[in-house]
């Protein structure tokens, strides 16, 4: 059976200034080193722009091997180049040594209209870059109360993901990210099953195992419930991120659910 690679992956959002990134980093870093990942386990940080260079830096001298521990970019731009003043395109970021981008997340389709049609460009480019898209969807709190959390979840999927994707998807219901809520067991395994079935469709194809993760408020104390449901390939952690223990007690305790367990 193939091996399902899982992920934890810190999203820094427009925080952390830059001596405060680099320390983080470095300490992350060291505290993988101190405590090896299992193999099947990648771990990604995705700092702000202006801290991709000095991050990259801080953890080429660290010397974790990337599959451990490496850096992705919070955006892209569709094109590659061209007069997009104040943008950045996925070669810029390649160059800066991001191997990962985060597209579509709630707060970008929020606060700058980005919609399925603009990240499905962005997811374009990405690829075309050879950096890893990680692609968010999720429901509104007002469309999971009337039921529409499913045609949601399907529009998103079926509008901002290419027909032959390879990358990460992150279901992250909009009314659990910052909240301190989180959905119910029952209520993930319902969710990241339906994405499972819908995938398919849109890829075209059985044969793509896309990692789904699950994204919003997740924190040391949620990490290993929320890592112990089967259709969970890994978490999306924002605030958590933003403090070397917090994140590293994730990191953890997603090892441990990595981690095959011995047959009594
Ligand atoms: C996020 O915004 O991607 C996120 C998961 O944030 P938080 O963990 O802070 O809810």
């Amino acid at each position: 059976m193939a091996i399902v690679p899982k992920f934890v992956i810190g999203n820094w959002k427009m925080q952390a200034r830059h001596e405060h990134g680099l320390k983080l980093a470095r300490d992350v870093a060291r505290g993988i080193k101190d405590t090896p990942l299992p193999e099947h386990l990648h771990t990604i940080i995705c700092p702000p722009f202006t801290q991709l260079d000095g991050v990259h830096q801080a953890l080429e001298d660290e010397g974790l091997p990337y599959e451990q521990l490496s850096m992705g970019a919070q955006d892209c731009y569709p094109a590659s180049s061209g007069p997009f003043t104040g943008d950045i395109s996925a070669p810029m970021i390649k160059d800066l040594g991001a191997r990962y981008v985060i597209l579509g997340h709630s707060e970008r389709r929020q606060n700058h209209g980005e919609t399925d049609a603009i990240i499905r460009q962005k997811v374009k480019a990405a690829t075309a870059a050879g950096i890893t898209p990680i692609v968010c969807i999720g429901e509104h709190l007002a469309e999971r109360n009337e039921g529409r959390a499913a045609s949601v979840l399907a529009t998103q999927i079926e509008g901002s993901l290419t027909r032959g994707f390879r990358g990460i998807l992150a279901y992250e219901p909009v009314w659990a990210i910052g909240s301190g809520i989180t959905p119910s067991t029952e209520e993930l395994q319902r969710k990241l099953t339906l994405i499972r079935a819908l995938l398919p469709m849109r890829l075209m194809t059985d044969d793509i195992r896309v990692p789904v993760l699950y994204g919003g408020s997740v924190t040391s104390v949620q990490a290993p419930s929320i890592m112990s449901i089967e259709a969970v390939d890994g978490v999306l952690v924002g605030s958590a991120s933003l403090e070397a223990q917090s994140f590293l007690d994730i990191i953890g305790a997603a090892a441990e659910a990595t981690t095959p367990q011995p047959s009594s």
